[in-house]
């Protein structure tokens, strides 16, 4: 194993033990009990007819999945979609068909005790068109009319709206719109195996479907051996008195460039309420969390801030592309569900956001006449964004390959003196040919030769995508 595949091995363990999680009243759901109380303030039951079979656990608004098996002489309830993993990919599919008016067919597993994990989701304005940002903005917690990038020489106010989404509200809203629709949600039920149409937990429990759904998040490793990786820290900081900031810093890389392409993200949820986070674009899978706590708390006082208290922690480290040959959905095995989401390939290949593309593919899916069309679905996003994920991985190469990471921040200030629009459809995935001849032409940034960067990018491009 190469040593970026040890470090990517190590990662998600890193993130299970800094996890700190939102609370909001949720339930463990033991397979040998009868379970009706509340989650997020929604009444709901809990059936489990013996061991070793189909679960079955819906709204007290939706007695009719209660349907029986008389062959087997068991009780069970095949759904229509069958989703595992209720973060933000898979739960927004469930929300897509819910407001579609087809919740009551949806089963969504989630080992977590809670839906949505601990998480802020961003997004830009334009990352979305009306019908995306309907789906969300029940979900959207803060919304700033405009947003902020600051470099050593150069800073910037984009006039494009910016909008977040807490996993606490996530989890809040959708739980109440799928007890509503009447549909399934497995809490604290780890999926073990995952065919087309079947599902097996790993306490033996079977779920069945008409289609499965693999939203499981990204896996410890891209299939590929060469990745870099986006690590970061974030602290969501209660203040004493006001703090200086009064729209998202969406970068502030005026901090020491140590590890990568280093900067500081701030969202000032109220004057008194900041997410401050340490981000780092890095050739590694390390983290000193707590070094990285201390650069925050330190750049806070920097600006200003005073502490009261640190309200939550959320750590985040994720592979970035280098050398996949394609999107992940579109090497799907015969036999496998269709991927989404982060595992899917679905997200940005340079900011390793999925945000904007997990609110296409819920759309797509909801859209599909049948459960039996999600596949196509799914293919047919997977095929638009491919030629966004080929030109990210390519950046991605110029940057981990070419640029020493102290100069990394360079390409990026460079960019952001690009036209807004050009910015604009560059987060949303929407670049157009003139946008990647935008951002690639011109004098290569400072200290860096175009000798290195058509080798790394280029050469490496040809005998991998060919
Ligand atoms: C800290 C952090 C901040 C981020 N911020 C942004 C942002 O601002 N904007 C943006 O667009 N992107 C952001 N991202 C990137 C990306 O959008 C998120 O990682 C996003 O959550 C990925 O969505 P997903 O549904 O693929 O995975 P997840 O949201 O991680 O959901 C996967 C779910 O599957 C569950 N699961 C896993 N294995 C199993 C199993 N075997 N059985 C059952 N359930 C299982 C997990 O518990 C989890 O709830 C961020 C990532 C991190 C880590």
């Amino acid at each position: 194993m190469n040593t970026n595949s040890q470090q990517a091995n190590e990662w998600a363990d890193l993130m299970a033990s800094n996890g700190v999680r939102d609370g909001i009243d949720s339930v463990g759901l033991s397979p040998m009990t009868n379970f009706t109380g509340n989650i997020g303030g929604v009444e709901v039951s809990m059936l489990h007819h013996g061991s070793n079979e189909e679960l079955e656990w819906g709204s007290r608004a939706a007695p009719e999945w209660r349907q029986s098996d008389p062959e087997r002489n068991e009780l069970y309830s095949p759904a229509k979609h069958v989703i595992l993993g209720g973060g933000l990919a898979g739960g927004l599919i469930a929300l897509a068909l819910a407001k579609q008016g087809r919740g009551a067919g949806v089963a969504l597993i989630e080992s977590d005790q809670q839906l949505g994990g601990n998480h802020t989701w961003s997004f830009h304005d334009t990352d979305l068109d009306d019908e995306g940002f309907d789906l969300v903005a029940e979900l959207v917690a803060h919304r700033w009319p405009r947003h902020q990038v600051r470099f050593p020489a150069y800073s910037r106010i984009i006039e494009t709206g910016y909008s977040s989404i807490s996993s606490e509200r996530f989890a809040r809203v959708l739980t109440n719109r799928l007890s509503a629709a009447g549909a399934r949600v497995y809490l604290g039920k780890r999926v073990s195996t995952a065919g087309t149409s079947i599902v097996r937990l790993e306490d033996e429990t079977v779920v069945r479907g008409d289609v499965v759904i693999d939203a499981r998040g990204p896996k410890r490793t891209l299939d590929e051996d060469r990745v870099g990786f986006q690590k970061f820290v974030g602290l969501e900081l209660e203040l004493t008195c006001d703090g200086p900031w009064t729209m998202p810093l969406m970068m502030d890389a005026t901090v020491a460039q140590v590890d990568g392409y280093r900067f500081t993200y701030v969202l000032p949820f109220s004057p008194r309420r900041v997410l401050i986070e340490d981000t780092v674009y890095s050739d590694n899978a390390s983290i000193d969390v707590e070094e990285c706590v201390r650069g925050i708390l330190n750049y806070a006082a920097r600006n200003g801030a005073e502490v009261a208290r640190i309200v939550r922690r959320e750590v985040g480290v994720l592979p970035l592309p280098i050398e996949a040959p394609r999107c992940v959905s579109l090497r799907a095995l015969p036999g496998s569900p269709p991927c989404v989401g982060y595992r899917g390939g679905f997200f940005h290949a340079v900011t390793g956001y999925s945000l904007p593309i997990a609110v296409r593919v819920a759309l797509a899916i909801a859209a599909a006449a049948t459960p039996a069309d999600t596949r196509d679905a799914v293919a047919a996003t997977a095929r638009t964004i491919e030629p966004q994920h080929r030109f990210g991985r390519f950046l991605n190469r110029l940057m981990f390959a070419a640029m020493p990471p102290a100069s990394r921040w360079k390409a990026f200030e460079r960019f952001y003196r690009l036209p807004e629009a050009t910015i604009a459809r560059f987060y949303a995935s929407r670049s157009t040919w003139r946008d990647r001849a935008r951002v690639l032409l011109g004098r290569p940034p400072a200290g860096i030769a175009w000798s290195r960067l058509l080798g790394a990018g280029f050469f490496q491009s040809s005998r991998n995508e060919s």
